[in-house]
């Protein structure tokens, strides 16, 4: 995870008595993208994450020109579920626009829970949340490079209670919304169907609660039932 600070100085100048007012803004940039990597931990069963270093010297001979064969799934580190992961029907993530994945998001801090249920969620503000994010425990497990299988998910109830309050997208700070080796996946069920997209795989430890703008890029795959996508949150 790494944190960025960007200084945007905004000049506002008077031409009649040439004074200038200057004034700066401080943007912090959240990366919670996971790293891509060899050794990163992947949903069992999941194709193995193969980045493959390949090489050859250029024509004239006098460099040489690096590039990577990828081989992975399209649920890898940090990635955007589409309602095609598990309804047979379902919007690929390409009919989405952009915008769902795009504006305002409030992070909720839920820590010390084995899953979120409504009851966890009944008492946060939701006015005017169209986006959320949550941070549990499960972010404080991606350093070891294992699956964590008793990870942090969201419960049926908790997902039903989100829909009722019109939230567009949710996302996790884990590689599914739904507990492991859950056999009916009720809180992708729930939001898939009613074209709500899912954000997993966040790393979202050094982000505190609150505030911010998501910026949510998944890989223009065509037709895809997901994909890994780079996530920042700026405030
Ligand atoms: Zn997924």
């Amino acid at each position: 995870m790494k944190k960025g600070f960007i200084h945007t100085f905004c000049g506002q100048g008077n031409a009649r008595d040439s004074t200038r007012l200057v004034y700066a803004v401080k943007i912090m940039i959240y990366d919670v993208t996971v790293p891509i990597t060899n050794t990163m931990p992947i949903w069992p069963g999941d194709p193995p994450v193969e980045l493959v270093p390949m090489s050859h010297e250029s024509r004239n001979k006098t460099h040489i020109v690096n590039l990577t064969a990828i081989a992975m799934g399209s649920h890898t580190g940090t990635h955007i579920d589409a309602p095609f992961h598990m309804i047979k029907s379902g919007k690929r993530l390409h009919e989405f626009s952009l915008e769902i994945l795009v504006g305002k998001a409030t992070v909720f801090e839920v820590p010390g829970v084995r899953s979120i249920r409504r009851a966890d969620l009944e008492g946060f503000d939701w006015t005017s949340v169209e986006r959320v994010l949550f941070k549990t425990d499960n972010s404080a497990h991606w350093w070891d490079g294992k699956f964590y299988e008793e990870f942090v998910y969201l419960d049926a109830g908790g997902a039903e209670f989100l829909v009722e309050r019109g939230v567009r997208l949710v996302g996790i700070d884990y590689l599914s919304i739904d507990k492991f080796r859950s056999d009916a996946h009720p809180a992708h069920f729930i939001f898939l169907t009613k074209n709500i997209l899912i954000l997993e795989g966040l790393n979202l430890s050094a982000v505190p609660g609150g505030q911010y703008t998501l910026y949510a890029l998944p890989l223009k795959l065509e037709d895809a039932d997901g994909a890994p996508a780079r996530v920042i949150l700026v405030n």
